[in-house]
């Protein structure tokens, strides 16, 4: 059996094409997923456009994020046709991923879709709202409830930052979205923000400790608006950071953390377990409704992956691409 994939490869130079391949290439596993829907990640956009090292092995089938049905299994918790999707794990790094038809995978990857979600829903979600929702359910858990004040979201057009306004919202935390399209203003109360704060009010170097307004936050961007933020979660708060858009670095000091006990909660999708994997994927499904989405998307095919990696890491992107394998 043939697909169709999105291959980069580094031989003679960079390319990033639509190739067909042989099933009997893809790597080892017990469960065959039909691949019907995948999406566009940051990292995505990163190694589709070979701007970020991310890509391990060549040649490599781009996605980090899978969706669509069993197509066989060697494992009995799988059954041909259970919509699944499988997230990170490896794929589109070092593993062939799932910008293509067909992906084989471990039994241990893939969680079953909870209703009312099926693959497209999945894919519109993709690895940016799962991470949203470990960010989530980690200041949840560590106690934050919509009394406690404003909780931050930055990066907030963002797929990450979209979906954890979103369900911060949904929740009735009142949610101060962090953008740096403000244009996107209406976008952002759309999805439950209550405010909207330019990105520039975060991204310069800032006091170790700021006002205390802030119950907690959800960064996405890391450097100076992470240190920021930690500058100003009110005691005891909380501070999940998933992301790099910014930088990598992080400017700040032990101040938030050893003069107000703030937490600092390290969020990374990539090796989550199972049981945080089908709490987040449960929590989604809880808190956002397949209606909910139809205002996030944009369904592209294979052929404009390019394309659309370009204008995420140009940062012109507001909310989610679906890449629809039949299209
Ligand atoms: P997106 O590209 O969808 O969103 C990132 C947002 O950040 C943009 O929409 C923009 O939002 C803002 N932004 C973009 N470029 C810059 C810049 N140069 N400086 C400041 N802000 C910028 O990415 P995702 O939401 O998918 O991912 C967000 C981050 O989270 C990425 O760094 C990604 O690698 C990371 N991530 C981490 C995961 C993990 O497991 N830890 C999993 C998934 C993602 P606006 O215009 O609204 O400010």
């Amino acid at each position: 059996m043939s697909f169709q994939a999105l291959l980069l490869e580094n031989q003679p130079a960079f390319t990033a094409r639509v190739a067909r391949l042989e099933e009997a290439a893809l790597p080892e596993g017990e469960v065959l997923v039909r691949v019907s829907h995948s999406t566009l990640n940051y990292k995505d956009a990163l190694a589709i456009a070979n701007a970020g090292p991310i890509v391990r092995a060549w040649p490599l089938v781009a996605g980090i994020d899978a969706a669509g049905v069993v197509e066989s299994s060697a494992s009995p918790d799988f059954q041909p046709g259970d919509p699944v999707v499988v997230n990170g794990w490896g794929q589109g790094e070092s593993r062939w991923g799932g910008l293509a038809e067909l992906v084989r995978v471990p039994a241990g990857w893939p969680v079953k879709l909870p209703r009312p979600y099926g693959p497209f829903e999945a894919a519109a979600l993709g690895t940016a709202g799962y991470t949203a929702a470990l960010c989530v359910l980690a200041l949840e858990a560590h106690g934050l409830t919509p009394g406690d004040g404003p909780v931050l979201v930055t990066g907030a057009t963002g797929g990450v930052g979209s979906v954890a306004v979103l369900l911060l919202a949904r929740a009735g935390f009142s949610v101060w979205a962090v953008t740096g399209k403000t244009a996107d203003a209406a976008y952002l109360k759309g999805l439950g923000a209550a405010e909207v704060l330019p990105r520039s009010d975060f991204t310069a170097p800032g006091k170790p400790l700021q006002k205390e307004r802030l119950a907690g936050a959800v960064d996405t961007l890391g450097s100076h608006a992470l240190a920021n933020a930690c500058a100003q979660v009110k005691r005891n708060g909380a501070v999940a950071a998933c992301g790099l858009a910014m930088g990598m670095d992080l400017p700040a000091t032990v101040a938030p953390f050893i003069l107000r006990g703030i937490s600092l909660l390290g969020i990374d999708s990539v090796y989550a377990s199972q049981a945080r994997r089908q709490a987040a994927w449960n929590l989604l499904a809880a808190r956002i409704t397949p209606a909910d989405l139809a205002g996030i998307v944009r369904t592209i095919g294979l052929e404009q992956c390019p394309a659309a990696a370009a204008d995420i890491l140009a940062g012109r992107v507001t909310g989610r691409f679906v890449v629809d394998l039949a299209q």
